[in-house]
């Protein structure tokens, strides 16, 4: 039979998550999850929680999820669509406002999930080069997205990082005749972030997550901010119960406690800062990073070899195979002790 698949779908590679290895004792450290357990008061909503209530249907747009996050950053429940993780939301973006005759931009590099969605849209990406051995911009947004319908910014940006100049980002929505969606899955450890173009400017999306900062990569939970025109069409594409009703009662308790946030993102801020150091020493250059992960290349500028090395040693980092990519490896910041043990396998191999 000749294939039943759109021509598009047989040509697409699809999206490879990072490895989820099943060895045990290895020093995880290849899709930025949080090291530190999730918030103590998810066992206490969970054990108020009626189990026989999963005879019904979750709220379908998770409204009290939607009423906390709102008034979180000063807006309105219509303001707010939540999602089963940031990538869900990414596929409604991705269905809503890119088409074959709609383009999307995307820095390059960046998240690698952007491209597959487009092709599944048979949408033309726009790739808009980082500088490569900063990954900053290489000229104006407007110049670079030119064309797009859609254009995607992931700051601090993945997997490289940094975060591009907030002022470039505000003077692009300001003037751009497109949807602008920001990524901002790495926000809660940045220096900054850009909520607030979400409430100021009607073309503005901003995409969070649980997964990093909320230790909650296991449950998938993301939500997006934005004009309520743009929301309300995201509705309508929508899963009808994207989240379930476990996911929302946990949700809400992970949201609400903003110390356990806090005390798990500043360790993470202090180990990352540590790493940096030693990394330097040992001669890597270093990518200014605002997330949880660095992007580091090794002295010889091999990352293939760094990523091997550690592979013998069980410490899993992630490796991005390209001319420009494959110099680094890029390293989520776990535990102190399992930085320590990165940095002990490093040191025989490059000291
Ligand atoms: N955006 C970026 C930039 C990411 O790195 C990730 C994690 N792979 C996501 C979105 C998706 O996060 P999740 O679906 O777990 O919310």
């Amino acid at each position: 039979m000749k294939s039943p698949f759109r021509p598009a779908i047989d040509a697409l590679a699809g999206y490879t998550p990072g490895e989820q290895p099943k060895m045990t004792n290895l020093v995880k450290l290849n899709t930025n999850e949080n090291p530190y357990p999730p918030s103590p008061r998810i066992t206490e909503a969970l054990a108020g929680f009626k189990m026989e209530n999963l005879h019904r249907y979750p709220d379908p747009t998770a409204d009290a999820l939607r009423d906390e996050i709102a008034a979180r950053y000063g807006v309105k429940r219509e303001n707010v669509i939540c999602g089963n993780g940031s990538d869900d939301l990414l596929t409604m973006v991705f269905r809503s406002f890119t088409a074959p005759d709609r383009p999307v931009a995307v820095l390059d590099p960046s998240y690698s999930l952007y491209p597959v969605l487009a092709a599944m849209q048979e949408a033309p990406v726009i790739r808009m080069p980082l500088d490569p051995a900063t990954f900053e911009l290489t000229g104006d947004l407007a110049d670079l997205a030119r064309g797009a319908n859609l254009v995607m910014l992931t700051r601090p940006n993945a997997p490289t990082g940094n975060s591009l100049d907030r002022n470039a980002v505000e003077r692009f929505c300001a003037g751009f005749d497109g949807v602008v969606a920001i990524d901002e899955a790495y926000a809660d450890f940045a220096d900054d972030n850009c909520m607030e173009f979400a409430a100021k400017y009607d073309n503005v999306l901003v995409l969070r997550t649980f997964s990093k900062s909320y230790s909650l990569a296991g449950l998938r939970l993301g939500y997006a901010v934005g004009n309520a025109v743009l929301i309300d069409g995201l509705m309508k594409l929508k899963d009808s119960y994207n989240v379930d009703m476990l996911t929302q009662v946990i949700g809400r308790a992970a949201f609400a406690d903003t110390a356990t946030l806090q005390k798990h993102t500043a360790a993470i801020r202090a180990t990352k800062a540590r790493l940096n150091s030693e990394l330097e020493k040992l001669g890597f250059t270093i990518i200014p990073s605002q997330s949880n992960f660095v992007f580091a290349a090794p002295p010889d500028g091999d990352g293939e070899r760094a990523f091997a090395e550690l592979r013998r040693a069980a410490v899993i980092v992630r490796y991005f195979p390209g001319k420009v990519t494959g110099r680094f490896i890029r390293i989520t910041v776990g535990t102190d002790a399992e930085i320590d043990r990165l940095l002990e396998v490093l040191r025989g191999v490059y000291r």
